[in-house]
């Protein structure tokens, strides 16, 4: 596993630099969501969030990481997550579109994703949505400074299992900071009262990904967009979320719970 040596521990003054961030972050993906519509491009989404980010004074997290060629990953249906915006992608009435949006500001990165529907959604597509967003909030809200991170990963699946959903594996949330990716990494499954204790100063990256099949995924030949390997639906929401003597502060909130 992992030592809780190397997870870093944000003083107030860091935390207020992440809340700044959070904030301008918030404001840009709820732009690309309120973009998505049908016949948008893929790349118009991309557009829209980079340049809310870059007016508040904020860089993309995601521009160059690993060569991603794009400021916000675009995943349509059973897409699952790192969908590459193109002008040659348009949404589709009905389709399920999931964002996922990182910023840099300050020195200080924050992660958040919304799945949102194009036009009405079918029955089904609205459900995983539902549930995936609600399972992340029923999650956080198992999270006590002094509990356990399996707190939140143990609730999370259960949520997600309850509803006859599955919980995707192979990618997981993760510790935030200075570094997009830090310790810990945080399962959307697992059991209660294990991992590493929480304790306020810790922030990490909370992102359920929900599919309606099976688990399994796989990646496509463009080396990025990781799909549900049956084919079925997939949804994700994700927030920056810090740890306080309180309790649980989303800091990727700002008006907007998911
Ligand atoms: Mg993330």
């Amino acid at each position: 596993m992992f030592s809780t040596k190397t997870i870093e521990l944000k003083s107030a003054a860091e935390l207020d630099c992440m809340r700044r961030g959070a904030e301008i972050l918030s404001q840009a993906l709820a732009a690309a969501m309120a973009a998505v519509r049908p016949g948008a491009t893929t790349l118009e989404l991309d557009r829209v969030a980079a340049a809310e980010l870059g007016r508040r004074g904020a860089k993309p997290a995601f521009l160059g990481y690993r060569g991603f060629p794009a400021s916000l990953c675009v995943s349509i249906n059973d897409e699952i997550i790192h969908g590459i915006p193109s002008a040659e992608r348009r949404v589709r009435e009905g389709d399920l579109v999931s964002l996922d949006l990182g910023c840099l500001y300050d020195g200080f990165y924050t992660d958040a994703a919304a799945t949102v529907g194009a036009g009405s959604l079918a029955p089904d597509a609205q459900r995983i949505l539902d549930v995936t967003k609600e399972s992340l909030a029923a999650g956080i809200d198992a999270m006590r400074p002094d509990g356990r991170l399996g707190d939140y990963s143990g609730t999370v699946q259960r949520r997600v299992e309850a509803a006859g959903f599955s919980v995707v594996r192979e990618f997981v949330g993760h510790g935030i900071g200075r570094a997009l990716h830090e310790d810990p990494p945080v399962p959307n499954f697992g059991r209660a009262a294990t991992g590493p204790r929480l304790v306020p100063g810790m922030v990490v990256a909370l992102e359920p990904m929900v599919n309606a099949g099976g688990w399994e995924a796989r990646t496509l030949s463009d080396g990025w967009t990781c799909v549900t390997k049956d084919g079925s639906l997939s949804a994700h929401f994700e927030h920056t979320v810090a740890m306080t003597a309180q309790g649980p502060e989303i800091l990727t909130w700002h008006g907007r719970r998911s």
